[in-house]
């Protein structure tokens, strides 16, 4: 079936702009509703909601990436359309890490072969209070669509499938990024080479990948998730399951950003900053207008939403890419070892040191490492066996810079 020559509802301009309010309601009423929608044609394709579009100037280069995506949903087993080329689905779900398969659907409505999508960072945002008991936080992934017109889940039973998006995160523009934005110069034969200033320089800055601010904000103008600051207590390292060869790192990020800030609803993207392989660093979680990634002007560490439980005082640090096989590229690697040694100067932390990290939120002490990944502080693969083992040689050079 070619939906490509109908009527299709997805071909007309959205009807209603008010992306938050209508977001927010959508959760909720969508989540509902999609039980009971009708099947519309005989391949029992039903229509993924209307796109949400953005198009702004943006400094990389002519017109700011325009993108779109569906409506954040809890698809069943139905085949999604869109009307745009999906560049990837962020899907999040309950259940078996690996019991979600997806298939693409191209223009013409052809499927192409199931495959089974890996689990990636299990990235989250902490609860508003202490939590009454321990919670597990989803799986998530960010599957790559290479340009499909549609998907299809499948799923092992027990599993769910709690949100899905299908995201068009634009063309970057033709101006080059940073190729290296973070390297120190090397230590001197004493040891030590002063660590280098943060923040790094050419790191690129929201406007600069193309975040779209309003997806921070609700309709009535507040903040979906209002800036905390704290004192900086970790580091903690990530990967994002991406595919390794990735023509576009800058549009990966924004389609990130679509999928914490909007399919989470979370206001923004969960991590601190990104890193891609050619080692730029992207500035990630907003902190405020004054140029300063990350911070405040009081040195403190905005909270992301990375490391479940332990996002308050945490820097998160993604690598683009994933890193269970293949270690992070040399550029990548020096580029964290660059953020993160000038992180730890910033904040007198000892990449080298093992630590007791306390809670500001429940004020509960937990052991952990200064400099260290994801599954340092939770149950997941995250940052990849290759690059976690890995994190020790990053230590032990951002220590040189730092003592
Ligand atoms: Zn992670």
């Amino acid at each position: 079936m070619n939906n490509t020559n109908n009527a299709h509802p997805l071909d007309q301009p959205p009807a209603e702009r008010g992306r938050h309010a209508s977001r927010r309601r959508f959760l909720s009423v969508f989540g509902t509703a999609a039980v009971g929608l009708p099947l519309l044609g005989a391949c029992g394709t039903v229509p993924d909601a209307p796109a949400v579009t953005t198009d702004r100037k943006s400094p990389m280069g002519g017109a700011r990436p325009q993108v779109q995506a569906s409506q954040a949903a809890s698809p069943g087993n139905e085949v999604k359309r869109t009307s745009f080329p999906i560049s990837a689905v962020g899907l999040t779900w309950t259940g078996s890490p690996r019991g979600v398969r997806l298939r693409l659907i191209d223009r013409s409505g052809k499927p192409g072969a199931w495959r089974k999508v890996t689990a990636g960072c299990p990235c989250a945002k902490d609860p508003e209070t202490v939590p009454t008991k321990s919670t597990t936080p989803p799986n998530r992934a960010l599957v790559p669509a290479y340009g499909s017109y549609g998907y299809q889940l499948d799923v092992d039973s027990g599993v769910r499938v709690v949100e899905a998006i299908a995201i068009d995160a634009g063309r970057s523009g033709t101006k080059r990024l940073p190729a290296t934005a973070a390297t120190p110069s090397k230590p001197t034969a004493s040891g030590t080479g002063g660590a280098p200033a943060f923040p790094p320089a050419g790191v690129v800055l929201r406007a600069d990948w193309g975040a779209d601010e309003a997806k921070r904000f609700t309709a009535d103008g507040s903040e979906s998730s209002p800036t905390r600051f704290t004192r900086a207590q970790a580091i903690t390292v990530h990967h994002t399951a991406t595919p390794l060869d990735d023509p576009d790192p800058a549009a990966t990020v924004r389609a990130i950003y679509e999928q914490h800030a909007v399919s989470n609803d979370w206001g923004d993207i969960g991590y601190n900053f990104l890193i891609d392989r050619q080692g730029t660093v992207y500035e990630g979680r907003f902190s405020g207008s004054d140029g300063i990634p990350a911070h405040n002007t009081r040195n403190e560490i905005v909270t992301g939403f990375h490391t479940f439980a332990f996002n308050p005082g945490n820097i998160g640090i993604a690598l683009l890419g994933d890193f269970g096989k293949e270690k992070p590229s040399a550029p990548m690697h020096a580029s964290l070892v660059g953020l993160t040694a000038s992180l730890a100067a910033l904040h007198k932390l000892d990449p080298l040191a093992a630590i007791t990290y306390v809670s500001p939120t429940s004020g509960k002490s937990t052991p952990g490492p200064a400099l260290g990944g994801h599954r340092d502080w939770t149950s997941t693969e995250c940052p990849g066996s290759a690059a976690y083992l890995n994190l020790s040689a990053v230590r032990e050079s951002a220590a040189r810079f730092v003592r």
